[in-house]
């Protein structure tokens, strides 16, 4: 397995109010996408791993949205990873049944570097108690067919699921650290 020395990370929306922003419940998907981004991107570069916010906040329509980030992302030269941060809805759970939703990483392909990082991500977070939903196979996801270097997508956890909701809150920038560790004990055990 390869180390993996400089990554980007982004959001997966336009800002919140804007066109094409994400989903919006209990927690907006636009506005904790880019809490997370911005700490994953801070504790991998205070580990020593280069990275590179590509989140676009001017995009016209989603497909614009998504073509802007994937451009952002391949002018990063030598990328050896992307993370797209995501937030998953349709629970539909607003009231907590004390099932959490937890948490999912997307890839196109479930191998090598990529599988590995998204297979610890979910581990990660079901340390904190979210739901490991485990690595999904994915190969229509415009972010995952258009970028040059491998990539994942994480959906972090449920914006309309009150369960989702409450460990969120408690402690968000556990979720971040989760993330950035799942890349740095990656490159611990090669
Ligand atoms: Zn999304």
């Amino acid at each position: 397995m390869k180390k993996i020395r400089k990554v980007t990370v982004h959001a997966g929306h336009n800002p919140s109010g804007k066109i094409a922003c994400g989903a919006s419940d209990l927690l907006d998907e636009s506005t904790q996408a880019r809490y997370i981004t911005k700490k994953v991107i801070k504790l991998l570069k205070k580990n020593g791993i280069k990275a590179v916010n590509c989140t676009v906040n001017n995009g016209t329509s989603q497909s614009d949205v998504l073509r802007k980030i994937c451009a952002k992302c391949n002018a990063v030269a030598d990328a050896d990873l992307h993370i797209s941060i995501h937030f998953n809805s349709g629970r539909d759970d607003r009231k907590g049944d004390n099932k959490v939703g937890g948490t999912e990483v997307l890839v196109t392909e479930n191998v090598s570097d990529k599988g590995d990082i998204a297979k610890r991500i979910c581990n990660q977070m079901s340390k904190l108690g979210f739901t490991n939903r485990g690595v999904k196979t994915n190969r229509n996801l415009y972010f995952l067919n258009h970028t040059k270097a491998p990539a994942i997508l994480a959906e972090v956890c449920f914006v309309d699921d009150k369960d989702d909701y409450m460990l969120y809150k408690a402690d968000r920038l556990d979720i971040a650290q989760a993330i950035a560790k799942a890349v740095l004990n990656h490159n611990k055990c090669e």
